[in-house]
C-alpha cells in the first residue's frame, strides 16, 4: 500500500488533483482533500565552557552518527517544551533557559517535509546520561567537532558560532503544575 493511496475518512481510494497549483490527494467518493504540511520539530544548541553537546543517534536515519539532540513536537506542546523534553530525554540535561535561535526548513527528510525550531541553553542541570533515541551523547569543542549527520544541524551550528547568544530573551521553565490556555 503506498503513502495516501486510501482516504482518511471514508476509506476509498484517493486520485491526484491539482488543486491550486500543487498536487494532491484527493478522495473522488467525499471529497476530502488530504493537505500535507511540514512536520514541526525542536532541537537545542547546548554549549558549556565553548563546548557543543552531540548525541549519537540510536536509529535511522543517520544511525550510528553525531547530531543536536531533538526530536518531533507533540500535540499542545511548545516548541521550547519540545525541545526541553528531547534534550532531557536524550540526554539526562535540563535546560531551564532556552534562548530561541533560528529555524530551518528541512524539505525531503525520511519522514517528509520538518521545519525545526532551534534554540540556545548555554545553562543545565543534572547528569549527562545517553537515553532514548541516543547512543551516546557528549560535549565537544567547538572548534573541534566531529562531522554532523543533518544539514540543519551544520547551519545551527554555524549560525550559533556566527554570533553567540548570550541568553538575553530566555523562555522560562513552565512551573510545576502550570496550566495552558
Ligand atoms: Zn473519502
Amino acid at each position: 500500500m503506498g503513502y495516501l493511496d486510501y482516504c482518511s475518512n471514508c476509506g476509498a481510494r484517493n486520485e491526484t488533483r491539482v488543486l491550486e497549483g500543487r498536487s494532491r490527494r484527493v478522495c473522488p467518493q467525499c471529497d476530502t482533500i488530504h493537505y500535507e504540511n511540514p512536520r514541526p520539530a525542536a532541537t537545542v544548541v547546548a554549549v558549556r565552557d565553548e563546548q557543543l553537546l552531540l548525541v549519537k543517534r540510536a536509529v535511522p536515519p543517520a544511525e550510528g552518527e553525531w547530531c543536536l539532540p531533538g526530536g518531533f513536537m507533540e500535540l499542545r506542546e511548545s516548541a521550547a517544551e519540545a525541545a526541553r523534553r528531547e534534550l532531557r530525554e536524550e540526554t539526562g540535561l535540563d535546560a531551564p533557559d532556552l534562548t530561541f535561535l533560528a529555524f530551518c526548513p528541512t524539505p525531503g527528510g525520511i519522514r517528509g517535509d520538518l521545519l525545526v525550531f532551534a534554540f540556545v541553553s548555554e545553562a543545565f542541570t543534572g547528569q549527562l546520561v545517553p537515553g532514548d533515541d541516543a547512543r551516546d551523547a557528549r560535549f565537544f569543542p567547538l572548534a573541534d567537532l566531529p562531522p554532523v549527520a543533518f544539514r540543519c544541524h551544520r547551519e545551527l551550528i554555524h549560525s550559533y558560532r556566527g554570533s553567540p547568544l548570550k541568553s538575553a530573551h530566555p523562555v522560562p521553565a513552565p512551573t510545576v503544575g502550570e496550566k495552558r490556555p
